[in-house]
């Protein structure tokens, strides 16, 4: 098994692909047993990428005051959910854990002054580990989860992500998993036409915004995008993406790796970021 040894020598970094952070839409629990583009998209994934020494998940289902990532040698499957078929709680996802990588992690985000904590016992939530069972089938790649600070906003978000950007070359992919659109509470409503306005222009101006690089505009999104509110009645399914965009680094913008919609109004939209917008 590997083992992640912390900050590459320059030496050592000149042998390692620089890997392009990635936000991707986790979509329900079930999304394993669903036949849907998202699950074939994330089910493909993992292939298109260079092969990670470790990963690091940040995840919409772990909300905390103070960004905290999980330090375990093994990770526990959390079955974060309630009222799911009976099979679901039986997968597991038992990824080896990486308390150096979690230690570099507080190392690079107490240099830009956010002090972090870990967590000797957390596993991962669904967030993480549905889309990195469909990605990574194996398990075989130790994986950190790093919390959000729900409270906190875009800004905080897109900090956290540039204070980790040296890690994308350091053989570490980082995966923020949220949700491009992510209104609950509409799934009860009927959608005979398909897709609503409201989601459909919201995702527009989402996708534009990212393509564009309009990092000011993406800050701002819940007063400049359209229906911000009704698509993120909270927050915290959006601020994983501000964390991607920050790693992406400095100027990054986003090149979409995919985009569909399930039950009509959840956009399981991804996307990667680089300086170059190049992508992986
Ligand atoms: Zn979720």
């Amino acid at each position: 098994m590997w083992v992640y040894l912390g900050a590459m020598t320059d030496a050592s970094k000149h042998s390692l692909a620089h890997i392009a952070p990635l936000f991707v839409s986790h979509g329900a629990p079930t999304l394993p047993f669903d036949d849907v583009p998202a699950r074939d998209f994330l089910h493909s994934l993992g292939a298109q990428m260079p092969r990670p020494k470790a990963i690091l998940m940040i995840s919409a289902h772990w909300e905390t005051q103070v960004p905290t990532i999980n330090a375990v040698v093994t990770n526990a499957t959390i079955h974060d959910f309630y009222g799911f078929p009976a099979p679901l709680y039986q997968l597991a996802y038992p990824a080896p854990g990486s308390p150096d990588l979690a230690a570099r992690v507080v190392e690079l985000l107490g240099a830009q002054g956010l002090a972090a904590r870990t967590d000797p016992a957390r596993g991962l939530d669904h967030g993480a580990w549905v889309p990195l069972m469909l990605a990574y089938p194996d398990a075989d790649i130790p994986v950190v989860q790093l919390s959000v600070q729900s409270q906190l906003g875009p800004g905080h978000h897109l900090g956290l992500g540039r204070a980790l950007a040296p890690l994308a070359d350091e053989g570490v992919l980082i995966i923020a998993s949220g949700s491009f659109t992510h209104n609950l509470g509409a799934l009860r409503d009927a959608h005979p036409n398909g897709e609503p306005d409201w989601v459909h222009d919201f995702a527009v101006w989402m996708n534009n915004a990212l393509a564009e690089g309009r990092t000011c505009d993406l800050l701002a999104y819940r007063r400049l995008a359209p229906h911000a509110a009704r698509n993120h009645p909270t927050e915290e399914h959006m601020l994983p993406l501000f964390v991607a965009l920050g790693a992406g680094g400095t100027g990054a913008a986003a090149r979409q790796i995919h985009s569909s919609v399930t039950y009509n109004i959840l956009r399981m939209d991804a996307f990667a970021f680089s300086p170059t917008n190049t992508g992986a």
